[in-house]
């Protein structure tokens, strides 16, 4: 993932970052043909196949008018209550990304136990074109004051996802809806608190199970509370193992605290305590 795939989004005592993020999409099984008796003294159970329709929980197809978003004049479709593709999006590319969100969803409530932050729009590019008017030359963010991105054309007006689909291999980019999803719910349980770009970033990458940390185990970073982190991901050959560091920065608190803390430290920060002094140590450097 090169280093146009991140970004940082300042936003008064908030720094969030953004990339790719988990939530893998199995809500979708392809229905298994009914299979029909042979045997000539077998009576034919006369019971209709039952054909299940595709679920997308979470993404289903709107049933209200949309806000229009438009993209050069033209207006984007809208695949779901809030999430925009482009027009000329294929239908499998479009049920693919409902499968994403849907799967990104789930992802973050079993993670947190509960989804609790409002739904944010989310826009999904396949060209350039697109991705420069949205998201200038980012691939991947969450914006969540809906501010004019740097380089892009639109704003949003609205806390926002955005994701240039095409820019990310396979199955990346639904990992990628999971991650900045994880930024969402985080940045809402933290608040008008403060958290570091690390802990950020270790969260939504162990939770969206993006960047892919499988054969990223070196630490670059001797030390978060001192690193500048923008700078050292800024440097695009360890941009990804140091969110695999932070991930398991992060994955160790955990472990050692338990889930709750985790929930408790946020909700602490919205309350208006140092992140530090709930946090404590870190452990994995
Ligand atoms: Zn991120």
């Amino acid at each position: 993932m090169s280093i146009i795939q991140r970004v940082i989004v300042v936003t008064a005592s908030i720094v969030l970052a953004a990339c790719g993020g988990g939530g893998s999409s199995s809500s979708h099984v392809a229905a298994t043909p009914p299979t029909t008796p042979t045997g000539p003294t077998t009576p034919v159970d006369p019971m209709p196949p039952v054909v299940t329709p595709p679920t997308v929980a979470a993404c289903a197809a709107p049933t209200t008018n949309q806000a229009p978003v438009l993209f050069d004049k033209a207006p984007m479709l809208a695949i779901c209550d809030g999430v925009y593709v482009e027009p000329t999006t294929t239908a499998d590319d479009q049920l693919a990304l409902r499968q994403s969100v849907a799967g990104a969803y789930t992802t973050v409530t079993k993670f947190y136990g509960e989804f609790t932050a409002p739904h944010p729009q989310m826009i999904f590019c396949q060209t350039q074109a697109c991705r420069a008017y949205f998201m200038g030359s980012y691939a991947g963010v969450y914006s969540p004051l809906g501010f004019k991105l740097p380089n892009a054309t639109y704003t949003a007006g609205k806390p926002t996802i955005f994701i240039t689909y095409t820019s990310f291999v396979g199955q990346a980019h639904s990992l990628t809806v999971a991650h900045e999803l994880t930024h969402t719910e985080t940045l809402y349980r933290y608040g008008g608190g403060g958290v570091p770009s690390w802990f950020n970033e270790g969260i939504a990458t162990l939770v969206g199970s993006y960047p892919d940390c499988t054969s990223l185990t070196a630490n670059y970073v001797v030390d978060f509370r001192t690193a500048d982190f923008e700078a050292a991901v800024a440097d695009s050959s360890k941009g990804d193992a140091i969110y695999c560091q932070a991930a398991r920065e992060t994955n160790a608190w955990i472990t050692a605290n338990g889930k709750q803390k985790l929930i408790d430290l946020l909700a602490g920060v919205k309350a208006g305590n140092q992140f530090y002094t709930l946090y404590g140590n870190l452990i994995n450097h």
